[in-house]
C-alpha cells in the first residue's frame, strides 16, 4: 500500500497544554483508519492538524512524499484533497442540498456549474439524498443532513476524507443509515480516517485503529488485534468501560 499522508513528530500545544506529544503514523491509500479515546484525548485535534486547521507547533506532514509545512508549499492545494465530515454537519443552511454540494466545486475547484451539478447528483445518489435536491437543510433530519454533507465533501474528490465522530450529534435512529453510507465508501476503495465512538462500526471496517490518550497514541493495530487482544493496560481499560456501559 502506498502511504498518502504520513505524520513525523507532530505536536501541537495550546499555551503550555501539550495536546498532541509525539505523534506518528501513515496513512496508506484505500485505507480506513479510525481513530478512537476519550474525550479530550486529542482527537480531534489530531485531525485538524492533518488537514491544517491547527497549526502544528512542530514535526512533518508529509503529502505523498512532500512535506506540507515547508515555506512556500501550495497549502490552499493541499487542503482540496482532503475532505472533513465534521459532527455539526456544518452545511449552508441558506442553500439547498444540491447548491451545497455545487458550490464549493465551483469556487475552489473553479470546475463550470453543468459538471459540478452533475457530480453533485451522482453524490447524492451515492449517499440516498438524490430525492432532496431542492430541500434545504432545516428540512432534514441530522441523518440525512450528515449524508449531504458526505456528499458535499465526496463532490470535491478528496484523496483522504477525514470523519470528526459523524455521528455523535445524532438521534440514535439516525446513528445506522450514516454508518451504512461510510460503510459502503469504505467498501468502495475510499481513503478513510475517522474519529468515532461506534465500536462496532470501527470493528468491523476498520483496516488499522488507533487508541489516542493524553495526546499520544497509546495503541494502534488491526481491528483484530485491537479488540480481541489490547496489549495496553490503558486499552484494556478503555475498552472495558466503553463497551460495558
Ligand atoms: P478529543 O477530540 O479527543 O475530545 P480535543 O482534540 O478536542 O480532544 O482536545 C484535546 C485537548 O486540547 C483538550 O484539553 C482541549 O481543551 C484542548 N484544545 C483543543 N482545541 C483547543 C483550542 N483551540 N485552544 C485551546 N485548547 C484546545
Ligand atoms: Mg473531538
Amino acid at each position: 500500500m502506498s502511504a498518502i499522508i504520513e505524520i513525523k513528530h507532530l505536536k501541537k500545544q495550546f499555551g503550555a497544554n501539550e495536546v498532541l506529544k509525539d505523534i506518528n503514523t501513515t496513512v496508506h491509500k484505500g485505507e480506513v483508519l479510525t481513530i478512537i479515546g476519550s474525550s479530550g484525548s486529542g482527537k480531534s485535534t489530531f485531525l485538524r492538524c492533518i488537514n491544517l486547521l491547527e497549526k502544528p507547533s512542530s514535526g512533518e506532514i508529509l503529502y505523498k512524499g512532500e512535506n506540507v509545512l515547508e515555506k512556500g508549499y501550495n497549502l490552499p492545494k493541499y487542503r482540496t484533497h482532503l475532505g472533513m465530515v465534521f459532527q455539526s454537519f456544518n452545511l449552508f443552511n441558506n442553500m439547498n442540498v444540491i447548491e451545497n454540494c455545487i458550490s464549493g466545486q465551483v469556487t475552489v475547484l473553479k470546475r463550470n456549474r453543468e459538471e459540478a451539478k452533475t457530480i453533485a447528483l451522482e453524490n447524492l445518489t451515492k449517499v440516498g439524498m438524490a430525492a432532496f435536491v431542492s430541500a434545504k437543510p432545516a428540512q432534514l433530519s441530522g441523518g440525512q443532513k450528515q449524508r449531504v454533507a458526505i456528499a458535499r465533501a465526496l463532490s470535491m474528490n478528496p484523496d483522504v476524507l477525514l470523519f470528526d465522530e459523524p455521528t455523535s450529534a445524532l438521534d440514535p435512529e439516525m446513528v445506522g443509515e450514516v454508518l451504512k453510507t461510510m460503510k459502503d465508501l469504505a467498501d468502495s476503495g475510499l481513503t478513510m480516517v475517522i474519529v468515532t465512538h461506534e465500536m462496532g462500526f470501527a470493528k468491523e471496517v476498520s483496516d488499522r485503529v488507533i487508541f489516542m490518550d493524553q495526546g499520544v497514541i497509546a495503541e494502534e493495530g488491526t481491528p483484530e488485534e485491537f479488540f480481541a487482544h489490547p496489549k495496553e493496560a490503558r486499552t484494556k481499560e478503555f475498552l472495558h468501560r466503553v463497551l460495558n456501559n
